[in-house]
Order: structure tokens, then C-alpha cells, then sequence
């Protein structure tokens, strides 16, 4: 049997699709989609599962944070074009032994985060899934259309920055593996994994600011969401290793486990920090409005002319394109 990666199947997918609409502005391939409405607004559209198994552990992700991050993947997409999230639709495909007190402690965390960025559930569907729980979110946000940041519009001699710190979800997730959950010094990595934090407030004041180029948020790894961008943008870029930004505690918990913290931080996906490109005299500014946030940003390498991801480490040169998580089939 052939086997398909998930870029693959996308990519079919949206060949098969060949209709338009006169007020879609941006459909498959981008964040979200984005459609024209009234005022010079937009709406964003985004959709995102978790499949027990797959996405996520029962045997250490307690159902108050799957429901909080059930929420907060899907709400990153909406801030990785610089939008604000409104309204949310839960899909539960449920197991047949699911008890209540999980649900209701699944769904109270899953509202919390719709909370904490003012947004409302307004539907959803629930269905018997057999062995397996299955949540699948879809997040509508607004925003004005002429500020959407979209992954085609990185240009060559435009820096490259991430917020926040890289690696730490996929250590976490690791750390969980290895039952080491409970370690205090650890427990940083373990929250990236299990209660991602989306930078939409960061994202949302990067858009406004007019600072900035093309922006994602950071799911499957920056070797592949910036392949995303370059791809997206027809441009290349060069990361610096040195630059990329490491937490103490991740570098101490990689050497403990032996793992590449360069492998963590750039293959490894789920940290859903954003990556943005900004021409180079907007670094003073952009700088000010990091403070104003309280969000940290590293300026990790450039555009260029090109196709490819290249990765200076140890003063060699390597193509790390879309070296990050993907789904196979
Ligand atoms: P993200 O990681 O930002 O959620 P994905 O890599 O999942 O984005 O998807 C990339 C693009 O492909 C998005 O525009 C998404 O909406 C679209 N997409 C993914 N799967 C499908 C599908 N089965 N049908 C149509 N569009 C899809
Ligand atoms: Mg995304």
C-alpha cells in the first residue's frame, strides 16, 4: 500500500477543490480561511482534532487540561494571522466508557480557556467513537481585513523571529512518556506539553502594529512551519542554532534524558509560539512592542532568495525543510 503524508493529502484535497466565492478572500493552505464581510472586517475560520492516542495520553493528560488544549490549539490559529477569537464548535466523539465526571471536568477546562479570551460555545455534535476519544474544535474569529498576517507574505532580506521559547512541548511530552510528570523542575516542560499557552494577544499586536510580514503559529516545529512560510512566500530562509531560543530548564532536562535540544526545539511541534518575518529596521520597534506585551522575542535567522530551510549549526550548513512532526498514512 502507497503511503501519504499529510502535506500530500492537503495538497490533493485542494486540487480536487476548484470552486471560489466571491467574498473568500484566503481558503486551504493558510492558518486559517478568511472571509469578507461587512466594514472591512474579516472573518477567520479554523478547525483542529485530538485523537486519544495520537494527540494525547490519558494515562498522564487529565481531562481538565485536554479540554483546555483542546481549545488552545485551535485559538492559536486564529492569533497566527493576528485575529481575535470569538466563537467555538465542539465535536465529541466519545468511547463508549466515558464517565460523566471525566466529561464535565473535560468540558469545564475546555470553557475556561473560551473564557479567559472572552469567547462563547455556540454548538457542536457528539457521536459514539468506538475505542477512541476524539475532540474536533472549530474556532471563528474576526479581525480587519487589511491586518490578516498570512504565511505568503514573507520577503527576501526580512528577518525571522519566534516568540517565546522552542522545544519545550515536545521535551514535555517526553518527560510525561517517561513518567517524570511529577518533578518539580520539570514542570514547566510537562505544562508546555499538556496546556499550551496561544500567543494571541502577542499575535494580535503584531498585526496591528503594521511591524510585520507573514506570521504562523508554531505547531509542527519551525524546520516546518517556516518551510510553510517560505513555501507560502516563494523565498528561502537561514536559521542561526545559537539564536534559537532555549529555556534553561529544557536544556537541563534534554542533557538528563539525552536528547538533542536543537532536535526538541525545531522538529518537535506543539510549542504554539508564533514565527514572524519583519523587514530589518523594524527590530527597534518590534523590540519595544515584545516589552509591552511581556512576551519575549528572538530574532532567529533571515529570509532569503530560495526554496529551503537552511540551518547553520556549528558553522555547517543543512536543509532542515519540513523536518518537523507529520502525520502519516
Ligand atoms: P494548522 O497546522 O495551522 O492547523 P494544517 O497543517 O492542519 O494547518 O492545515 C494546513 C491547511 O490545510 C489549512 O488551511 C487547513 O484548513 C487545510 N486543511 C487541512 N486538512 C484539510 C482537509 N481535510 N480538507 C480541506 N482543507 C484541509
Ligand atoms: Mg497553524
Amino acid at each position: 500500500m502507497e503511503h501519504f503524508a499529510e502535506r500530500n493529502i492537503i495538497a490533493a484535497i485542494a486540487r480536487q477543490q476548484a470552486r471560489t466565492a466571491a467574498d473568500l478572500v484566503r481558503g486551504i493552505g493558510d492558518d486559517c480561511a478568511v472571509v469578507r464581510k461587512a466594514g472591512g472586517l474579516v472573518d477567520l475560520w479554523t478547525t483542529d482534532a485530538l485523537v486519544e492516542g495520537v494527540h494525547f495520553d490519558l494515562a498522564w493528560h487529565p481531562p481538565e487540561l485536554l479540554g483546555r488544549k483542546a481549545a488552545s490549539v485551535n485559538i492559536s490559529d486564529i492569533g497566527a494571522m493576528g485575529g481575535r477569537p470569538r466563537f467555538a464548535l465542539l465535536a465529541l466523539g466519545l468511547p463508549a466508557a466515558c464517565p460523566k465526571e471525566f466529561l464535565d471536568k473535560m468540558v469545564a477546562g475546555f470553557l475556561d480557556v473560551l473564557a479567559e479570551h472572552d469567547m462563547v460555545l455556540v454548538g457542536g455534535d457528539t457521536v459514539y467513537a468506538g475505542e477512541r476519544l476524539l475532540l474536533s474544535i472549530t474556532v471563528c474569529g474576526e479581525m480587519a481585513e487589511k491586518q490578516v498576517c498570512y504565511r505568503s507574505a514573507a520577503r527576501p532580506g526580512d528577518l525571522v523571529w519566534v516568540s517565546g521559547c522552542l522545544g519545550n512541548a515536545a521535551c514535555g511530552l517526553e518527560l510525561c512518556r517517561q513518567g517524570w510528570q511529577g518533578q518539580e523542575e520539570y514542570a514547566l516542560l510537562c505544562r508546555a506539553h499538556l496546556d499550551p499557552q496561544p500567543q494571541v494577544r502577542l499575535g494580535r499586536m503584531l498585526a496591528e502594529s503594521g511591524l510585520i510580514h507573514a506570521m504562523m503559529d508554531i505547531s509542527d516545529g519551525l524546520a516546518t512551519d517556516l518551510a510553510h512560510i517560505c513555501q507560502g512566500s516563494g523565498v528561502g530562509a537561514e536559521i542561526m542554532a545559537e539564536e534559537v531560543p532555549l529555556a534553561g530548564e529544557l536544556q537541563k532536562a534534554a542533557a538528563a534524558l539525552q536528547l538533542s535540544t536543537m532536535q526538541l526545539a525545531l522538529q518537535g511541534g506543539e510549542d504554539y509560539q508564533l514565527v514572524f518575518t519583519s523587514p530589518a529596521q523594524n527590530s527597534g520597534p518590534l523590540r519595544n512592542l515584545s516589552q509591552e506585551a511581556g512576551v519575549d522575542i528572538a530574532c532567529v535567522g533571515r529570509i532569503v532568495a530560495g526554496a529551503q530551510v537552511m540551518l547553520r549549526q556549528d558553522g555547517e550548513w543543512r536543509d532542515i525543510s519540513f523536518q518537523g512532526y507529520e502525520h502519516r498514512f
